[in-house]
């Protein structure tokens, strides 16, 4: 059976260290969450880390846009938000209504304040090898789990299901970065099944439910499964977790797994701009 790996735990002990270093300060870290129309999911996120960041003695405030509101005014809002020196980090919450173009928020968000790290010269920043201002919070949340389960990367045959520019390609960039040997598959991708079998690390963001089976998977690989869905109300990962543990040798649970990591990597950002902008 495989071993668990614990997103809830590990991320337990990561904000209490980080709430010992914050009271080390005067000041505060201060992040600003932009939020537009009523996902409830977004919502449900946003007020997520608004809690996480009270906990940890962040100052976290939420701007709210209507659903209708234009591009134009988002970006005008994000311009303010990067000239307000009391503003550390800039979060705005995807996805987006249509009218609002992603990439052009990306651009405009100050890459000193880009909490995500989703500005072009953060994802440079990283594909360069060069220290990003911050990175990507799902994918570095899935490194910081893979590196305390002392999980050896360099060498290894890591196979990413998905590529978005959030999860799927700045994952891969840290993968590769770690020396690992990398596959990125996507729905266009001829016998997955076929690939994933040769993965010592299978990543999969997809988001749809029990897709990976357990003829999919090498024997003893690690699987971590980033997908959330909800059938009859109930939250569900991409990884068929009972047949799949069977073969892997570690696994993340689809709830107490990526989730709260992906919240502690963006609560140690928020900190790590907010030294910055200190110095
Ligand atoms: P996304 O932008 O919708 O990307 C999904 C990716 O899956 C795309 O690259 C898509 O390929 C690929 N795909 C779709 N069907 C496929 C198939 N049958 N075979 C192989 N690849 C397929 O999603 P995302 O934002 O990366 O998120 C992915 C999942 O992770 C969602 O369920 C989301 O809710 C979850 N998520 C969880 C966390 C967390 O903290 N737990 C954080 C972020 C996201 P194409 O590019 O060809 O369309």
């Amino acid at each position: 059976m495989a071993t668990i790996l614990s997103g809830k735990e590990l991320s337990a002990r990561i904000t209490e260290n980080l709430t010992d270093e914050i009271k080390n300060f005067n000041k505060k870290p201060s992040l600003a969450v932009i939020l537009v129309g009523n996902d409830p999911a977004s919502e449900l996120y946003v007020g997520m880390k608004q809690k996480k960041s009270a906990k940890l003695g962040i100052n976290s405030s939420i701007i709210k846009f209507d659903e209708n509101t234009d591009e134009k005014t988002l970006l005008a809002k994000i311009q303010e938000l990067n000239l307000d020196n009391s503003v550390d980090a800039i979060l705005v919450q995807l996805p987006l209504p249509k009218q609002i173009n992603k990439k052009k928020v990306f651009e405009t968000i100050l890459p000193t304040k880009d909490v995500d790290g989703f500005t072009p010269e953060n994802v440079g920043r990283l594909t360069l090898g060069l220290s990003p201002y911050a990175i990507a919070c799902t994918p570095k949340g899935i490194l910081t789990m893979l590196n305390n389960y002392n999980i050896k990367i360099d060498g290894k045959n890591v196979v990413i299901i998905g590529r978005s520019d959030i999860v799927g390609k700045p994952m891969a960039q840290l993968m590769l970065n770690e020396n690992a040997t990398v596959t990125v598959c996507h729905s266009h991708t001829k016998n997955l099944p076929q690939l994933t079998k040769n993965a010592d690390i299978l990543i999969s963001a997809v988001g749809k439910p029990k897709m990976v089976t357990k003829d999919m998977i090498k024997e003893n690989a690690v699987v971590i499964d980033v997908g959330v869905s909800k059938i009859d109300g109930k939250i569900v990962g991409d990884v068929d977790f009972e047949a799949v543990s069977a073969v892997a040798s570690y696994i993340t649970p689809c709830v107490g797994g990526v989730g709260p990591m992906t919240i502690a990597s963006l609560m140690q950002n928020t900190f790590e701009l907010f030294k910055l902008h200190s110095n």
